[in-house]
C-alpha cells in the first residue's frame, strides 16, 4: 500500500513533499560519498538560507565511504590487492587524495580513472606500469575532472552536514568509520529518529548458495558460483551481483568472453 516513487534526486523528493503537506515523504539517500555529498549541500543550503524543508520531509540516509571499506578488505580481510583503480568521480569530490593511504601506508600501486573505455585502458596501463617498475604511487588518468582537494564545497558540505560512524555492510560485517548520519540539529530529519524505526542485519541476508560477498571482496570469480548461468541469470537474479547493471555477475554473464570461465583467482 506504500506509494513508492522513484525520483532522481533530494531536490525532486523537495518537491514531492511540498506538493503533498499532508503525507509524510521519506527520501531514501542511498550512495557513496558521490551522492551524500550533493544531498548534504542542499540541505545545508536551505538550512543556512533561511529556506526550510517541508516539515513532512525525512531522510531515510545509506551513505557509505568508499577508502574504510577498501582498508578493511586490505588490513582485516586480507586481500591480496595488487593495484587499485579508484573511481574518478569519487575523485572529483573528494580529490585524488582521498585515496593516498592506499600506496603511502600499504604499498599499493593506485590510479585514479575515469569511466569512459579510454579512462579505464589508460588507468589499467598506468597501474600495471607502476607494479611492473616497482612502483607504488598515487597517479591521476582522470585530470579533466578530478583536481587536488576536489570540490571544497561540496566537501565542506559533506562534513557539515554528516558524521562518520561503523556500521553494517552486506555480506561483509561491521566496517569502522564507514557510514554516513546526519549529525546535529540535522538529525531532526533522519527518518529512523523520526518514526523511532531501527534495522537490524538479518543473519541470511545472503541468498542460500549465493558468494556475490566473495565476489565484490575480490575473493571469487562469477564462475566459481555454481548458480552462475544456470539457476541464476539477469531474467531470473538470484543474488544482488546480477540485478544491478554495474554487478559484477551481470557483467561477467553479458560481456565475459568464453574461456574467462577458466581464470581464477590466485592465492
Ligand atoms: S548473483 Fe548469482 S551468479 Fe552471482 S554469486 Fe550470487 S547467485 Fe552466484
Amino acid at each position: 500500500g506504500a506509494d513508492v516513487r522513484v525520483v532522481y534526486s533530494f531536490a525532486d523528493a523537495i518537491e514531492v513533499a511540498r506538493r503533498n503537506p499532508r503525507r509524510e515523504v521519506v527520501f531514501f539517500s542511498v550512495g557513496f560519498e558521490t551522492t551524500a555529498a550533493p544531498t548534504a549541500a542542499l540541505i545545508l543550503s536551505l538550512v543556512e538560507g533561511g529556506d526550510s524543508l517541508p516539515p513532512n520531509l525525512s531522510l531515510l540516509t545509506a551513505h557509505r565511504l568508499t577508502p574504510p571499506v577498501m582498508r578493511f578488505l586490505v588490513e582485516e580481510m586480507g586481500v591480496d590487492i595488487d593495484g587499485v583503480i579508484a573511481p574518478g568521480h569519487v575523485c572529483t569530490v573528494m580529490g585524488p587524495e582521498h585515496f593516498k593511504e592506499f600506496p603511502e601506508r600499504y604499498g599499493i600501486p593506485t590510479v585514479v580513472a575515469g569511466f569512459e573505455p579510454l579512462d579505464l585502458l589508460l588507468g589499467l596501463l598506468m597501474c600495471l606500469r607502476q607494479i611492473r617498475e616497482g612502483r607504488a604511487e598515487l597517479e591521476n588518468e582522470y585530470t579533466r575532472s578530478a583536481k587536488p582537494g576536489g570540490r571544497r564545497e561540496a566537501r565542506r558540505a559533506l562534513l557539515e552536514a554528516f558524521d562518520v560512524v561503523s556500521g553494517w555492510w552486506r555480506g561483509i560485517g561491521v566496517v569502522p568509520d564507514s557510514i554516513c548520519v546526519l549529525k546535529g540539529e540535522l538529525k531532526g530529519l533522519d527518518a529512523r529518529e523520526r518514526f523511532g524505526v531501527s534495522f537490524e542485519p538479518e543473519p541470511d541476508e545472503i541468498p542460500e548458495g549465493c558468494i556475490c560477498h566473495l565476489i565484490v571482496t575480490g575473493r571469487a570469480l562469477p564462475t566459481d558460483c555454481p548458480h552462475f548461468g544456470k539457476g541464476c541469470t539477469p531474467h531470473r537474479p538470484k543474488g544482488p551481483c546480477m540485478v544491478s547493471s554495474e554487478g559484477t555477475c551481470l557483467a561477467w554473464f553479458r560481456y565475459g568472453p568464453q574461456g574467462w570461465g577458466r581464470l581464477r583467482l590466485s592465492g
